[in-house]
């Protein structure tokens, strides 16, 4: 570099098309991380790349900034009796995977220190989800996470602080400003984030599908694919699968709601078979890749027993209460969790199966009843939400319940009601459903 670093110099070279080097995107890290780059900035850089791409090399060198941002966490010294696991979703609607999959991982003998997002566009976010919990802190010293994991297996947290903070900044500027859907700042804020939990193996969850944010599936796979390369280059082992988002995972999308039916899997509940079949698939997977299972059938056996016996319940119990919320939300939500005022059932115009969802369209529908954000940072509604959302292929009478509206004021669950309907196609034969999983690939 010659002369004084500028930002709006390191804009402009990217606005054009050319690609930075490593000293611009550790400035750029850091300015992130440090608030020396205004939000503008951080906006106008994160719509460059958008419009004009990152090479590889730029990619890598921007994912380690921003893992370097903050601290990386070194288990090494910590002599764990299992190996250190995670998952990591590109984001769905009832994509609720994370809340029981982390401590069920836990359960099974692994150590899980999950740095997870926010709502991001129309997707939901697991920390949102758990911020349902009063009292419970996503944003903790990396000793709270340490001691958590020691204790709990399992730490689910956000970046922030010494965190990856780059990665928290420029997520929360994405979220508002139609610059998720980027291949490059996908893989930066994925990988910088897990490389800095310092694990050894991570499955990766890409949704596809039109409630995903990668809704092309060819555009899923080459994600999946940059996401195992670039961590099989730092060293780090990862899988990759595809999922379907084209109509929610779970049966409810919005933050309170979706933790409630977490909290029904841990205690052992019946649960959607779908949302069970990815959840068992990615643990299995990751279990297997990290050396804690030897084979898949092993271990989904272990993440089955793990919610029979209820040792999972106790793991999240127990992270719960280490990182500042009540000791038996797992037993009385009803205690802890926020409800909306207003709960009103959204009626099918006619009968027939549910053909098709239009599944960004109610995670747009929880964002406007106030379960996502317009700005950076602004609060979260946890009580508002959808619950009992009909699966396609669901027979369903004219007047029968599609979906519940769960809203702060009449006039949202009104509104909320239309779009819900809106979201729904009814025909009169059985549609066919996309593969639930496909797995794209694994490097160790
Ligand atoms: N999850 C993340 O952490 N970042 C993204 O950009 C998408 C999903």
């Amino acid at each position: 570099m010659s002369g004084a670093w500028l930002p709006q110099e390191a804009i402009r070279r990217k606005r054009d098309g050319e690609a930075l080097g490593a000293d611009d995107l550790r400035m750029l890290a850091r300015g992130m991380a440090d608030g020396s780059l205004a939000d503008a900035q951080v906006a106008a850089l994160a719509m460059a790349i958008y419009f004009r791409g990152m090479t590889p090399s730029e990619c890598a060198g921007l994912t380690l900034a921003m893992r370097d941002s903050g601290d990386v966490f070194d288990w090494r010294g910590e002599s764990l009796p299992g190996p250190v696991l995670d998952k990591h979703s590109s984001g769905g609607i009832g994509d609720l995977v994370s809340l029981p999959l982390g401590p069920m991982l836990a359960a099974c003998g692994a150590f899980v220190p999950m740095i997870s997002g926010r709502g991001l566009a129309h997707t939901g976010g697991t920390l949102d989800k758990l911020e349902a919990i009063p009292g419970y802190r996503t944003q903790v010293e990396p000793e709270r996470v340490r001691s958590t994991v020691r204790t709990a297996g399992v730490a689910i947290i956000g970046a922030g602080g010494r965190i990856a903070p780059a990665d928290q900044r420029l997520y929360a500027i994405r979220d508002v400003t139609a610059t998720v859907d980027c291949i490059p700042l996908i893989i930066t804020s994925i990988l910088s984030k897990k490389l800095a939990a310092g694990l050894d193996a991570l499955v990766l969850d890409v949704k596809t599908g039109n409630g995903a944010v990668m809704t092309d599936p060819d555009r899923g796979r080459e994600l999946g694919m940059r996401m195992i390369e670039l961590a099989a280059e730092t060293g780090l082992r990862s899988s990759a699968f595809l999922t379907d988002m084209s109509e929610p995972l779970a049966r409810s999308a919005g933050n309170a709601l979706e933790l409630r039916e977490a909290l029904e899997i841990l205690r052992g509940e019946p649960a959607d078979p779908r949302l069970m079949e990815v959840t068992c698939t990615l643990g299995a997977d990751v279990m297997v890749l990290g050396g804690l299972a030897t084979t898949e059938d092993a271990a989904r056996s272990a993440l089955m027993k793990s919610l029979a016996s209820g040792a999972a319940a106790e793991r999240f119990a127990r992270m719960v209460a280490s990182l500042g919320g009540p000791a038996d939300i797992v037993e009385r939500p009803d205690r802890h969790l926020a409800k909306a005022p207003v709960v009103v059932d959204v009626p099918a115009p006619r009968g027939g199966f549910v053909t098709a969802i239009d599944t960004r369209a109610l995670g747009l529908t929880v964002v406007s009843l106030g379960g996502g954000r317009t700005s950076p940072g602004q609060p979260v509604d946890a009580a508002v939400g959808l619950d009992r959302l009909a699966p396609r292929g669901h027979a369903v009478e004219a007047g029968a319940p599609l979906a519940r509206v769960h809203a702060a004021k009449e006039d949202a669950a009104r509104r909320a009601a239309v779009e819900v309907s809106r979201a729904y196609a009814i025909g009169q034969a059985l549609p066919a459903r996309p593969p639930l999983l496909e797995k794209i690939g694994s490097r160790r």
